[in-house]
């Protein structure tokens, strides 16, 4: 298995065994000079987080070997927003992972804006979630039901089927280097600032167990016990600590992350929620 390659930090340190995990999706929501200048006011800041959160930021492609400088040496961690399945070849505009493993220790894979508006099924999703662990990052698995499919009652076997597909390309000693994320996409925020509905209290730590069962029955309950599970969709500074339920390892923010001093406030939250 290759070792890690991210050189933020130090190899000693283990990889911690569910640690709070706070990981901010910029999307394509900020400009370059946004982007720099709110990576700065994280840095700034960064040294109020408890050492019991981990806290990643996933800015633009271009902006990660600037943001790369800006949290050398801080407990801030750079993360990508997506990769490709194959590791090189005729794939315009694609990033290969080999692209990021100097720079990231963690890529999002699946995020349901790739799944729609790219046409990426459970297969590549599963394809892009091996070529991740093998280049040493860990992969954040999105999954989560759209708003028909939650409608038809169709939610466990939406995520039993995105969670299945991963589980197949995994050897289960893999299992705790990878994250998911449960985010159902009725509840992700547009960014047309009109809200989007938001879960019932309970109900996405329900789904959050389930995909511990799923990933549990594949994979055996030892290692599925050490698996993260995030929660995402519209999570504020104001709702972070309420999602932060027996089994919810922390949170994928989209939004309300492009803001430092709110990813700032929705880190210590989750630190405090999970002590
Ligand atoms: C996301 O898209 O991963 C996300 C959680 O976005 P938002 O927080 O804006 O809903």
């Amino acid at each position: 298995m290759p070792r890690c390659s991210y050189e933020h930090m130090p190899s000693e340190v283990p990889m911690p065994e569910r640690r709070p995990l706070v990981v901010a999706n910029w999307k394509m929501y900020l400009t370059p000079a946004e982007s720099r200048r709110e990576a700065e006011l994280i840095r700034k800041r960064a040294a109020v987080l408890a050492r019991s959160v981990e806290a990643v930021v996933c800015p633009s492609f271009p902006l990660l070997p600037d943001l790369h400088a800006i949290f050398f040496k801080s407990p801030i961690v750079l993360g990508a927003q997506d990769a490709h399945m194959e590791e090189a070849g005729p794939y315009t505009g694609d990033v290969s992972v080999l692209h990021l493993q100097k720079l990231v220790r963690y890529v999002i894979v699946g995020h349901s804006e790739r799944r729609r508006l790219h046409g990426e099924t459970d297969e590549i999703v599963a394809r892009k979630m091996r070529r991740v662990l093998n280049a040493g990052m860990h992969p954040i698995v999105c999954v989560g039901e759209t708003a028909e499919e939650r409608a038809a009652e169709a939610t466990l076997e939406v995520v039993r089927r995105q969670v299945g597909a991963v589980m197949t390309e995994l050897p289960v000693l893999e299992l705790p280097r990878i994250v998911f994320a449960y985010e159902p996409v009725w509840a992700i925020g547009t960014g047309a600032g009109t809200p989007a509905p938001q879960p019932a209290p309970g109900e996405a730590a329900e789904i959050i167990g389930f995909i511990r069962k799923v990933a549990s029955d594949a994979g055996g309950r030892r290692y599925a016990g050490k698996l993260r599970i995030l929660y995402g969709g519209s999570v504020t500074a104001k709702t972070a600590a309420a999602f932060m339920e027996p089994g919810v390892d922390g949170a994928l923010v989209g939004g309300a992350s492009t803001k430092a001093t709110d990813f700032i406030t929705i880190a210590q939250e989750i630190a405090d929620a999970a002590r």
